[in-house]
């Protein structure tokens, strides 16, 4: 029997594997899975192969996976064991997930070795992220010797930002040296999203102005102008911007000095406050969103404040990115809390009637379907639309437009 002609995309970071092999003709996933837990005792492993009408089969494993290579020895032997067969749906390209692409990424590449040394060159600015990413680039390429490799950077839909919305108000020189400027993060997402929106509402892409508010475990808003990205709530880093489940978001670079002052705190340690130990983490010991909703239903005071801000938060977000793009067509909420959280989006959306965007409180709560749906009321004059990112589907386009 003949197999499907794939994409295998994969997202490497410091501990974990993630791969999805995908079926280029009909978009569908043939299999996915997750090595977690890279370097440690017991690595664990979660293979799941699609079965037919969505049936599908998962098989677990744990055993230790020193390192990156060890994990694809890992991820290739589940496909032996459990299927589909690798050699029958051959990968005519694998997508590779690339953090931080700085300036000099605008688009999906083809990996080279001169690309290579520019990912790690970025490492500066991306130190949990790029080694991790190019780590993986270079064990797959050991295992998949005879495919191109290309990589989709998470920063690439944001090379459209005007200098107005990137540049940072310092020293123009000590930024310039430094790359130091707004980059931007969730691209893949924000992109995808964007495009979906345009395809859900019947619309030309190039005509709507979209807010995408893409609310993950991470979590970034975008304001995207006839498809290309104007302004987006991360910067140089993925910590600026909204509250996520253990990053601040904005905060008063002044903190971190009172707190160096103060406390001598040292930067290695603010970082890890900021980055881990803030959010909703930090403000009520649960960095899961559905956690913070039940505690806070359930009376939890801490729980509360931090959904009250959260949704404050991006409700700050959405009056800027509708001041800078002079209006909007569609708000959307993509990735896991703005997908699945009804109360986050009343929230967040709440009080904003005098702008144009009203919510149907039923289509909001109605239980969730799948694909694109609108949750704005008849007589929204913006569209308030719920619509399912698919960073890996897109990562699979990506590679394949560049073949
Ligand atoms: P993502 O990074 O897109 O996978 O989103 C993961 C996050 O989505 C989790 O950490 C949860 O906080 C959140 N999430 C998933 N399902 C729900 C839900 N039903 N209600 C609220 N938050 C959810």
């Amino acid at each position: 029997m003949s197999g499907a002609r794939a994409v295998l995309v994969l997202n490497s970071g410091s501990s974990s594997l993630k791969y999805q092999l995908i079926d280029i003709s009909t978009e569908r996933v043939l299999a996915n899975g997750l090595v977690e837990r890279i370097g440690e005792t017991a690595a664990s492993l979660k293979h799941t192969v699609a079965g037919a009408a969505g049936a599908d089969e998962d098989h677990r494993s744990e055993h230790p996976v020193a390192d990156m290579g060890e994990a694809f020895s890992a991820m290739i032997a589940a496909f032996d064991a459990f299927g589909p067969s690798l050699r029958e749906n051959a990968p005519v390209v694998v997508g590779h997930r690339v953090v931080h692409g700085g300036k000099r990424f605008f688009g999906p590449t083809v990996v080279t070795d001169l690309v290579k040394i520019n990912i790690e060159d970025l490492a500066d600015l991306a130190p949990l992220h790029n080694p991790a990413n190019l780590a993986g680039i270079e064990a797959a390429q050991k295992v998949f010797a005879d495919v191109p490799h290309v990589a989709v950077f998470d920063t690439a839909f944001h090379s459209t930002l005007p200098a107005a919305a990137y540049t940072y108000a310092i020293d123009a020189e000590l930024a310039e040296k430094n790359r130091v400027r707004r980059y931007g993060f969730h691209g893949t997402s924000h992109k995808y999203v964007s495009e979906q929106t345009a395809e859900f509402l019947g619309r030309p892409l190039a005509e709507l102005k979209t807010i995408v508010l893409h609310l993950g475990n991470g979590a970034s808003a975008c304001a995207v102008d006839g498809g290309r990205s104007v302004e987006t709530s991360m910067g140089m880093t993925p910590l600026e911007g909204l509250v996520m489940g253990t990053r601040s978001g904005d905060l008063d670079p002044a903190v971190l000095i009172y707190l160096n002052r103060k406390l001598g705190l040292s930067f290695a340690e603010l970082d890890a406050e900021l980055n881990r130990k803030s959010g909703l983490l930090g403000l009520s010991g649960r960095g899961d969103m559905r956690d913070v909703v039940d505690a806070a239903a359930a009376g939890d005071e801490p729980a509360r404040l931090a959904l009250d801000v959260y949704a404050h938060r991006v409700k700050q977000y959405v009056g800027a990115y509708i001041a800078q793009l002079g209006g909007a067509d569609a708000i959307v909420f993509t990735a896991g809390v703005g997908e699945n959280s009804a109360p986050v989006r009343a929230l967040a959306l709440a009080g904003l009637e005098a702008l144009g965007i009203r919510l149907d409180p039923a289509r909001n709560t109605a239980s969730r379907e799948r694909g694109a749906r609108r949750i704005s009321s008849d007589d929204s004059a913006v569209e308030v639309l719920v619509v399912p990112t698919n960073e890996e589907l897109e990562i699979a386009r990506q590679s394949l437009s560049v073949l």
